[in-house]
């Protein structure tokens, strides 16, 4: 099986019928990416940048994290690089940042909602980051989006970002993508509006889970009804595929859903345009791509199921019968 995995690691993860899906890989640390892309990922579909800000003394400088960027693109092969922005807060704290106490982390001042009240620390890391877009292909992706004001209010800081690079004279990707993570109930509900103003969408299905369902992502005690395959979470995503591509605009699935196996039928058969998982999980997804019989279709089939149990078996069957 390994031999066959790495026999599979230059081709395309493309289905019978010529459907190319984008199979990139997820990573944290920016060194992760020197193991990353061995298992034949095409770039990285999400750099979580806590990473650069975690386990330091005190908030990384423009210059520290300009490097730590550069070091990934440089090494991504000349694959488009997803740089999402800080996503602090919720079950992620820093130690020199007071976030207060709070009641609810995940219900509270986290990630964009930071990023947009300390508008220092938000335009430090997105000079450093457009600085590192003149080394690869890069884009820019805002997490935990609830609405329209936090994309156009980011969207006005990173133009702020340009014109201060400009009068610097530092150069950067003039036509740098800008997306967002589609990890709210509130960001599915309104992906028709948020897709006309953005490059590209990426669901993080374990945050969408958790708050499409209200259950906390890390509690044991509840996590047989924590479920992407619950079909309040599938026609979310249904939803947002749609939404973006009715613009033109490519979406791809960063959460842990994007390398279950069960899943990858269904998500090809919607649409997607790019699936990001970590490393070892790549071949696996890549052989089912390769494998799928795309006349068979089962979305509407497993949109029309009430009960998880049922979507669950009907999964089942088809990527046995893939195998
Ligand atoms: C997600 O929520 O699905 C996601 C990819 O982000 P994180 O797991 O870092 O919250
Ligand atoms: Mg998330």
């Amino acid at each position: 099986k390994r031999i066959y995995y790495l026999s599979l690691k230059d081709l395309p993860a493309v289905t019978v019928t010529g459907q190319e899906i984008t199979l990139a890989t997820n990573i944290g640390n920016p060194k992760d990416i020197d193991d990353a892309l061995k298992y034949g990922g095409k770039g990285v579909g999400l750099f979580r940048t806590e990473f650069v800000f975690m386990g330091k003394k005190k908030m990384p400088t423009e210059e520290e994290q300009f490097e730590a960027y550069r070091y990934v693109v440089e090494r991504s092969e000349g694959h488009l690089c997803v740089i999402r922005t800080m996503d602090i807060g919720g079950d992620k704290p820093l130690s020199y940042l007071d976030i207060g106490k709070e009641e609810n982390p995940f219900l509270g001042w986290r990630a964009i909602r930071i990023c947009l009240e300390r508008t220092d620390i938000f335009l430090t890391q997105i000079k450093a980051i457009l600085r590192a877009s003149a080394y690869g292909k890069l884009a820019i992706m805002l997490p935990m989006i609830i609405g329209y004001e936090e994309v156009t209010a980011a969207k006005s800081l990173i133009k702020e970002a340009k014109s201060l690079l400009e009068s610097q004279g530092q150069a950067y990707d003039k036509n740098i993508e800008v997306g967002i993570m589609i990890e709210t109930p509130a960001a599915v509900i309104m992906s028709d509006e948020l897709a006309q103003e953005m490059d590209f969408f990426s669901i993080g299905t374990n945050d969408l889970v958790q708050y499409t369902l209200a259950v906390d992502r890390g509690n044991q005690r509840i996590s047989h009804l924590y479920d992407h395959f619950n079909p309040a979470v599938l026609r979310s995503i249904k939803t947002v595929i749609d939404g973006a591509h009715k613009y033109g605009k490519w979406v791809g699935v960063c959460g842990e859903m994007a390398g279950d196996p069960l899943a990858t039928k269904l998500l090809v058969e919607m649409g997607i345009d790019e699936l990001s998982m970590s490393g070892p999980s790549i071949p696996k997804i890549k052989e089912i791509i390769r494998k799928m019989d795309v006349e068979e279709k089962i979305v509407e089939e497993v949109l029309k199921q009430k009960e998880v149990k049922k979507i669950r078996q009907l999964l089942a069957g088809t990527v046995l019968a893939n195998n």
